[in-house]
């Protein structure tokens, strides 16, 4: 739609930057928010369907057109290693960093990546075609004076990312203590029927989750565009937890 873009969201932590999805258009909304490309060294990509991959192309040539030398790696579905290459093969001339595939392929929660202070996981989702979920939790220990006799208490802290789904039974279970979720809510609750036909949920379903999960805030997304008004999506999931609120272009949250 003319004022919805399609899935793209980056997590700051601290600085890391990582993009997970990359929907047609992405490049354009990192640059209207000031998000430096240049900074971007990790993306994560939740399964190949055209509205969260499309984007990721142009991403990577205007990386080549800007210079970038820094590796990047890109956490995708098997299925994106011939995507790669084929970008590769015909656009990749002027492509002078080195671009590293892994494959996600699990049958539950791993995981993939760790840096300091911070660890990734991916976990499998229940949509149409492979597709995968991703948790990135950050821990610090505090700073101990000698003199501090109380047990060291680390500081968690925790996102997870349910990119195109239909509710499954472990969801609430792996998602157990995150503090902000991003569920897709492509339906309301008229949809449900269709919301289990296409493999995807409704808001309210997203909500079920995010209450079992005892999670802080959820973030919901993946409108569909039969929707002028997302009001309802926002509202049916308050029903069930309040604190639900709508990934509108340009929104940020702090975890
Ligand atoms: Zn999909
Ligand atoms: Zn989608």
């Amino acid at each position: 739609m003319v004022d919805r873009f399609q899935s793209a969201h980056v997590v700051n932590l601290h600085g890391r930057l990582f993009l997970i999805d990359c929907g047609e258009g992405a490049q354009v909304l990192l640059k209207r928010y000031r998000i430096s490309k240049g900074r971007l060294d990790n993306i994560l990509i939740s399964h190949l369907h055209g509205d969260h991959v499309f984007g990721i192309f142009g991403i990577l040539s205007t990386m080549a057109l800007d210079g970038r030398t820094a590796p990047l790696f890109i956490y995708a579905p098997r299925d994106f290693g011939s995507l790669l290459r084929f970008f590769l093969s015909h656009f990749g001339e002027g492509v002078k960093y080195e671009i590293t595939h892994i494959p996600l392929n699990m049958k539950e929660p791993e995981e993939i990546a760790s840096f300091r202070h911070c660890r990734v996981y991916a976990f499998p989702l229940n949509h149409r075609i492979d597709c995968f979920g991703f948790r990135i939790v950050y821990e610090k220990m505090p700073r101990m004076t000698a003199s501090d006799s109380s047990e060291a208490v680390p500081y968690i802290k925790s996102f997870a990312y349910c990119s195109d789904t239909a509710v499954f039974p472990e969801e609430a279970e792996w998602l157990k203590g995150t503090d902000l979720i991003y569920h897709e809510a492509t339906f309301a609750d008229e949809h449900i029927d269709l919301a289990h036909r296409m493999y995807h949920s409704t808001a309210r379903e997203a909500a079920l989750v995010a209450l079992k999960a005892g999670a802080s805030k959820l973030v919901l997304g993946h409108f569909s565009s039969r929707y002028s008004d997302l009001s309802i999506l926002e509202n049916q999931a308050r029903e069930v937890f309040p604190e639900s609120y709508l990934a509108i272009e340009g929104a940020s949250f702090e975890v």
